[in-house]
């Protein structure tokens, strides 16, 4: 941990200012992908990261952990259970579609347990559930593999299309309103996020991983985000009360791989997106509906649904 420290102390010498400020908002996406508009191709080196190197393509950290690999033996354990510290939270975000995860700075038997299903299921290494740097470099794969770029820009609220709305409209992330239309900092129920938890995206990259490593899965595609942000703007026009999608829920859809999407019956499309719910059941802990907290939640579908609550209408 000491080198560790002094790795990231030099690492963050350019930058600690802008941490400091920064660290909350840049969990969320809309910080990150202004900075990027605003800049989009100045600082493409990695050892310094300021907060204009951040990409809408899931890229985007207040911490490269890759960049402190000089200092470590490649054996090294860097974090372990019952750590803390900001590059745990970063790899409890990317990793969250391992079996589930909040993002903490904590290294969690939670995170022991993500870290173990990494190895195993993407890594295909002994399961240790610690990490080192070989851990940190796979992250990196991982990221690289699966793109998330055009879902992304999907995934932004579209109340500005819309015809005849009387509501002020926003530019993709909701205006930071509350339930009763007051903006406020305090962040409960029925309030627009600044924007969509980045583990929602780190989540969606796992299951492009599980759909193409699974001979279960292997003739799916994730096909588009149907629906991401949705502002009260949005809300109001469609007559709509649910607000997950102020920044904590993502629709997707999901079609064979071989077929054309005009092609697919609606039956089909059902048995594609159940499929996916198997796989986000089985492998990130997810449950129907949002009994508890600190978790990753379905929405029911026809045939899948919380058998208390039956089926969503
Ligand atoms: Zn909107
Ligand atoms: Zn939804």
């Amino acid at each position: 941990m000491k080198k560790l420290d002094e790795a990231l102390e030099h690492v963050k010498s350019n930058w600690q200012l802008e941490k400091e400020q920064r660290i909350k908002p840049s969990l969320w996406w809309k910080e990150v992908a202004q900075a990027q508009a605003q800049n989009p191709t100045a600082n493409t080196d990695a050892n310094t990261p300021k907060l204009s190197n951040l990409s809408a393509d899931g890229k985007a950290w207040f911490i490269h952990p890759v960049a402190m690999i000089d200092y470590f033996p490649k054996s090294e354990i860097l974090f372990q259970k019952g750590d803390k510290h900001e590059v745990i939270r970063e790899i409890n975000i990317r990793l969250a579609g391992f079996g589930g995860n909040v993002p903490t700075d904590e290294f969690t038997e939670r995170t022991e347990r993500m870290i173990k299903q990494f190895q195993r299921d993407y890594m295909q290494v002994e399961e240790t559930g610690v990490v080192d740097i070989q851990v940190i470099q796979a992250i990196d794969r991982f990221q690289d593999e699966y793109s998330i770029d055009s879902f992304f820009t999907q995934a932004q609220c579209q109340c500005s299309t819309f015809k005849n709305l009387t509501e002020p409209t926003c530019n993709g992330f909701g205006l930071n309103k509350t339930n009763n239309g007051k903006t406020g900092a305090n962040y409960a129920y029925g309030i627009e996020y600044p924007g969509l938890h980045r583990t929602l995206f780190w989540v969606l990259r796992s299951i492009m991983f599980y759909i193409d490593s699974d001979e279960r899965y292997q003739h799916l595609t994730v096909e588009i985000v149907s629906s991401g942000y949705r502002c009260w703007a949005d809300n109001i026009y469609n007559n709509r009360k649910s607000t997950n999608h102020m920044g904590k829920a993502l629709d997707i859809h999901v079609i064979k791989k071989e077929k054309a999407k005009s092609e697919h019956s609606r039956d089909e499309r059902i048995n594609c997106c159940d499929l996916v719910r198997d796989i986000l059941t089985e492998k990130t802990n997810a449950e129907y509906r949002w009994f508890h907290s600190n978790g990753i939640a379905l929405e029911n579908s026809y045939t899948r649904y919380h058998p208390t609550r039956g089926r969503d209408n």
